[in-house]
């Protein structure tokens, strides 16, 4: 069956008004989303309840859900927090959730990749994530979900960067184009990546079961990041990012009666850390360089035998991110040589740059246009955050395929990651119209007259 590219096709007026309107329609429901994850965050790759409510809304929606070893492949993560996932299959087995599902995504990972077929035509996937963060919230009644009573369940454990939006805005897109199913032709794919927080590697394996192999056109989005309510970007770029965990070993010894014999990892691991924020500038791109953890020893009496240092880089381009990594290698390995510690440096996490595809781009710009409650639109901005949603992004690009990362303005109570983080729950809505009218007019079926 020959399908036709609608890339190009000028933009139904009523598919924007309808999805509007239905968007409207579904608000309580989708801010009830919004508000039911917000109460109960989870940290990358345990995010079980969550998994568990997507699948049931969507199987409820007859869409088809892949979930767990479906979905991804654990072997292409870079790294977890054991002790963080743990905690959280035991609150989603005391919250309910079925407990064969908790030790089967404990096994697998947390992923959810579903579909809504409509017959023959291509494939528009949305990519949104569902992790939280290491954050205690806000208590106080300036804060609004303190206020409206929806404050996160778990104390340490926190939506502060609107991946609870995310995830309402996928299961809005899904309820409105799934209501409307007998006027699209194609595939509507809605993925939903677990720990996007520190690109520890879920988008890479999603990407490793070839789930986006057979996507024509994909989207990925997120909410604020200093956009206003009323604001999008139709493109967004991201920084060439990698973290990195150094182990430093040494050897303990009395400080004092034979000091000699002690290889001080403490030490190293300060002189490394000096050295690593003092990497000269490169030429061809800006970059940033933070050792953002540093623990070491056991007690004062003792040469300090170990040290953990957590480093993240940031970079323009992949010329100035090449540069700092060879830079951060021999800086720790001269410092650790210097106090005569061994050294031992793992990847943690790291997400490539990502080209975008200018007519989606454009695709996306006209169709905010024709949103009431959107006023301006933004083409193309770089944002000085890494972000993994770049490797599917790649993936397709590759394939000469269309994708782009689009930003929803939200207004903001606080800065993302802050204690205090709340977004405008109106942007949900505005969001929701926006990505369903899109996918609406890529799939939206021909009639013939
Ligand atoms: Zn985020």
């Amino acid at each position: 069956v020959a399908v036709t590219d609608r890339i190009a096709a000028p933009i139904d007026a009523t598919l924007v008004t309808q999805a509007v309107t239905d968007s409207r329609e579904h608000e309580h429901t989708i801010v009830r989303w919004r508000r039911d994850l917000h109460q109960h965050p989870e940290p990358g790759f345990g995010e079980f309840r969550t998994a568990a409510l997507i699948q049931r809304e969507l199987d409820a929606l007859g869409l088809t859900v892949r979930i767990g070893g479906s979905a991804m492949d654990v072997d292409a993560i870079y790294s977890c927090d054991e002790t963080r996932i743990e905690a959280s299959a035991e609150r989603a087995r005391q919250q309910g959730v079925d407990s064969d599902l908790v030790d089967q995504l404990q096994r697998e990972g947390t992923a959810v990749v579903a579909d809504l077929v409509c017959g023959e035509g291509p494939t528009v996937a949305f990519r949104v994530d569902m992790d939280c963060l290491p954050v205690t919230e806000a208590s106080d009644v300036t804060h609004l979900p303190a206020r409206e009573g929806f404050r996160s369940l778990v104390e340490g454990e926190m939506h502060a960067c609107g991946h609870d939006g995310h995830v309402a805005i996928g299961l809005g897109v899904a309820s409105l184009l799934a209501k409307r199913r007998s006027s699209l032709t194609g595939t509507a794919r809605f993925i939903f990546q677990p720990a996007e927080e520190g690109a520890l590697g879920g988008a890479r394996a999603i990407t490793a079961r070839g789930l986006v192999d057979d996507v024509d056109y994909l989207i990925a989005i997120h909410l604020g990041l200093g956009y206003p309510t009323g604001e999008v970007v139709a493109r967004a770029r991201f920084l060439v990012t990698s973290k990195f965990r150094a182990r430093l070993a040494g050897a303990a010894a009395h400080v004092v009666n034979a000091p000699e014999t002690g290889r001080n990892a403490l030490l190293a691991a300060a002189t490394a850390a000096l050295g690593l924020h003092a990497i000269a500038p490169h030429g061809q791109g800006w970059f940033s360089v933070n050792v953002g953890v540093l623990r070491s020893g056991d007690e004062q009496g003792v040469t300090p035998a170990w040290a953990l240092m957590d480093i993240g880089v940031w970079a323009e381009t992949q010329a100035a991110h090449d540069y700092v990594v060879a830079r951060v290698h021999e800086i720790l390995h001269g410092a650790g040589s210097a106090h005569g510690v061994e050294v031992d440096i793992e990847q943690i996490g790291g997400a490539p740059a990502a080209d975008d595809d200018e007519q989606l781009g454009q695709l996306v710009s006209a169709t905010a246009a024709q949103i009431p409650d959107i006023d301006q639109v933004r083409d193309l901005i770089i944002c000085r955050a890494g972000e993994d949603a770049t490797v599917f992004l790649n993936r397709i690009a590759e394939q000469g395929r269309r994708g782009v990362y689009v930003l929803i303005g939200s207004d903001l109570a606080a800065g993302h990651h802050a204690h205090d983080f709340d977004f405008d729950e109106r942007s949900l809505v505005t969001g929701t119209a926006m990505l369903t009218a899109v996918a609406g007019h890529l799939l939206q079926r021909e009639v013939s007259g």
